[in-house]
C-alpha cells in the first residue's frame, strides 16, 4: 500500500514569515491529512535568507516531523531562486508551489491534485480580486499589458499566481533552465504543456510585511521583459530605418525640386534646413546600425540563456535497445 501512494510535494519560499509559518503549517497539515489515504506528501521549506525567527519556527516543525524539510540559503536570493531551489530538491510526482503568507490557501490544494488527476500537466492560481494597493494592481496590470505586447513567447495570463502544480514531467524540465534571471511564472509559461486553472480569491497576507518592495518588483518587471522579450534591443533599429526612410525621400525630394526642377516650393528649404534633414538622416544609419548589432547581440543573448532547444512530454521506444 505505502508505495502505491503517489508522492506530492510542496514546496514554500520564506522570507521572514515567522508569524505566518506556525499558522500556515497548521493548516497545510489538516489539508494533508485529508488527502492521506491516497497521497504520500513531504514539505519542503526553504529559508531565503530571513532576518527574523523564520529559522527556528521552521526548525520546531521539523524536529515533530521528518516528512517537513528544509533548506536554507546564506542570504537573500529572492522568491525565484527559492522556488527554484525548492522545485530542484522536491521528490513528488506533483509538486506545487505555495507562499508562506496564507495568500495561498492551502485548503485549495486538493483541487489543485484533482485537477492534476484529471491529466492536466500543470494548474495554475489565478486571483479572482486583487486586493492590493492601486500602485502595484496598476504596476501588474502593465506588466502583464507589456509582457504579452513585446514577449517572444505564449502569452502569460494576467493575474495568475505562482500558486500552481507541476506534474513531474514539469518540473523535469524546468530543472533543466539554467538561466539566473528568472521569472518562474514565464519559464512556467515557455515549456507549454497541458494546463487548467484555479480562481480563487487572495486573501491580504496573514501577517509581516511583503518581501517585494516596489523597487524590487520594477527590477523584477525589467529583467522578465529582458530575458523573454528582444523586442527593447530591436527597438533601436526600427527607429532607425523608419527615421533614415523619412529623411531619405524629404532629403532626395529637395534635392531634385530645387536644384533640377526649380520648383517654387523645394527651394523655399533654407542650407540650414537642408543640413538638418542630412544630420537626421545619418543618425537613422547609425540607429539602424545599432538595430543590426542588436540581431546579433540577440543570438548571444538567446544562446547564453542557454535554454533546452525543446520539450518533449512523452517518450516511447526512444531508449529501447535490440
Ligand atoms: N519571498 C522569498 N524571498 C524574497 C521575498 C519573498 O522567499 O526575497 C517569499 C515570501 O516569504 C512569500 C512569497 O515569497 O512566501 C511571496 O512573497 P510576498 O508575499 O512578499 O509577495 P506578494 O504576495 O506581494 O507577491
Ligand atoms: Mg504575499
Amino acid at each position: 500500500m505505502q508505495n502505491l501512494r503517489k508522492l506530492i510535494s510542496i514546496v514554500i519560499p520564506v522570507f521572514n514569515e515567522e508569524g505566518n509559518i506556525p499558522l500556515l503549517y497548521a493548516e497545510l497539515r489538516g489539508v494533508l491529512n485529508s488527502l492521506w489515504n491516497k497521497y504520500d506528501c513531504e514539505v519542503i521549506f526553504i529559508n531565503d535568507g530571513s532576518s527574523d525567527a523564520s529559522a527556528l519556527a521552521i526548525k520546531n516543525i521539523t524536529n515533530q516531523n521528518k516528512k517537513v524539510k528544509y533548506i536554507e540559503f546564506s542570504r537573500n536570493f529572492g522568491k525565484e531562486i527559492a522556488t527554484t531551489a525548492g522545485l530542484h530538491f522536491a521528490k513528488g510526482d506533483a509538486v506545487i508551489m505555495l507562499d508562506a503568507d496564507l495568500q495561498h490557501p492551502p485548503r485549495l490544494i486538493s483541487q489543485f491534485i484533482e485537477k492534476w488527476e484529471e491529466g492536466n500537466e500543470i494548474v495554475i492560481g489565478v486571483r479572482n480580486s486583487v486586493r492590493s494597493q492601486w500602485l502595484k494592481k496598476f504596476g501588474s496590470a502593465l506588466f502583464y499589458k507589456i509582457m504579452n505586447l513585446i514577449g517572444d513567447d505564449t502569452k502569460i495570463m494576467p493575474f495568475a499566481t505562482d500558486f500552481s502544480l507541476l506534474d513531474r514531467k514539469v518540473v523535469n524540465e524546468f530543472n533543466r533552465f539554467s538561466e539566473r534571471n528568472r521569472m518562474t511564472r514565464g519559464l512556467i509559461n515557455w515549456l507549454g504543456f497541458r494546463r487548467d486553472f484555479i480562481y480563487f480569491d487572495a486573501p491580504e497576507r496573514a501577517g509581516g510585511g511583503a518581501g517585494y518592495s516596489n523597487l524590487k518588483l520594477i527590477k523584477l518587471a525589467l529583467s522578465s521583459f529582458i530575458s523573454h522579450s528582444l523586442f527593447p534591443l530591436k527597438f533601436a533599429g526600427y527607429l532607425g530605418v523608419l527615421i533614415t526612410l523619412i529623411s531619405g525621400i524629404i532629403g532626395f525630394a529637395i534635392l531634385i525640386g530645387k536644384y533640377f526642377l526649380h520648383n517654387a516650393f523645394f527651394s523655399s528649404f533654407t542650407n540650414s534646413a537642408q543640413l538638418a534633414i542630412l544630420i537626421i538622416f545619418l543618425v537613422g544609419l547609425i540607429l539602424s546600425c545599432l538595430g543590426i548589432i542588436a540581431l546579433y547581440i540577440g543570438n548571444i543573448h538567446s544562446e547564453v540563456l542557454n535554454r533546452p532547444m525543446f520539450v518533449v512530454r512523452e517518450k516511447e521506444n526512444i531508449d529501447g535497445n535490440f
